[in-house]
């Protein structure tokens, strides 16, 4: 069965939007976080061909406060920001003039300090923050807090959940002059505690693979804006996995997923 035609068997939604989780564009990084720039390139090319309409965080939030019906809607996210970013990204995005947001961890910019799933790089590779005061006077390039250190916000208590969230956005508003209204709860962990304090500090709050789906069939204002649901996009994913991905088709590979966690876990006891 073509995808098309299962994805409209399975998904009834047409006015759903679909946050995409990226990380890095790099051809000489080789981890699932690193998509390489062929298939960055691809991918890019097929949300225009495809005539989705790529939106910043700012137009998804303005569409679903005024309940306005859109489909094919798509918001490109990156985490952590990566110097590949400016390097790889903007041109791609730039070209086909798409929008994105980037979450920085502020603790980590023009630092030596790496994070731990990069301890085999040795360094951060991070953007320097000329490079971000760069970005930051382009068009549809935009910017988001991601805690000062990385940290998962279900680990820690109120007061340094506070410092984390109010420092990281005071930091990127102070050196970029800008507003600072979405955040990115660090691999995606979070607490009711975490979400009510995103929700106070934040107007827009974004997870991984848990949160609603995001559209207006529900009235919109139900949607819980400081828990966005996102998909993540890897360097293996291939192709058809992208436009599954895209299409908000992931019920059938949350189910999967949950079947073979439960596998997992029985085989290794
Ligand atoms: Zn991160």
């Amino acid at each position: 069965m073509p995808i098309g035609l299962l994805y409209r068997t399975i998904v009834k939604n047409s006015n759903q939007a679909v946050i995409l989780m990226y990380h890095r564009v790099n051809d000489s990084v080789h981890k699932e976080m690193a998509v390489s720039t062929e298939n960055f390139q691809w991918q890019m090319n097929y949300l225009k061909k495809k005539k989705y309409a790529v939106i910043s965080m700012d137009e998804l939030v303005h569409r679903l406060e005024n309940k306005i019906l859109f489909e094919k809607s798509i918001v490109l996210t990156f985490d952590d920001g990566y110097a590949d970013f400016y390097e790889n990204a903007i041109p791609i995005l730039h070209h086909y003039q798409f929008p994105s947001i980037n979450y920085l961890v502020t603790g980590y910019i023009d630092s030596k300090e790496f994070f731990w799933w990069d301890s085999d790089i040795g360094e951060n590779q991070l953007m320097t923050w000329d490079q971000i005061k760069e970005l930051n006077t382009y068009d549809g390039v935009y910017f988001g807090a991601h805690t000062v250190h990385h940290l998962d916000l279900d680990q820690h208590e109120e007061n340094d959940i506070v410092m984390e969230l109010t420092k990281s956005k005071a930091t990127l508003e102070q050196k970029l002059n800008i507003r600072v209204k979405h955040f990115c709860y660090p691999r995606g962990k979070s607490t009711k505690l975490a979400v009510d304090l995103v929700r106070k500090y934040f107007k827009t709050g974004v997870l991984i693979f848990a949160g609603q789906p995001i559209n207006t069939n529900t009235g919109g204002s139900s949607i819980d804006l400081a828990r966005l649901k996102r998909v993540p996009i890897q360097n293996s994913d291939g192709k058809l996995l992208f436009i599954a991905r895209i299409n908000g088709w992931l019920v059938l590979e949350e189910i999967s997923r949950k079947i073979w966690d439960k596998i997992h876990t029985y085989t290794n006891k």
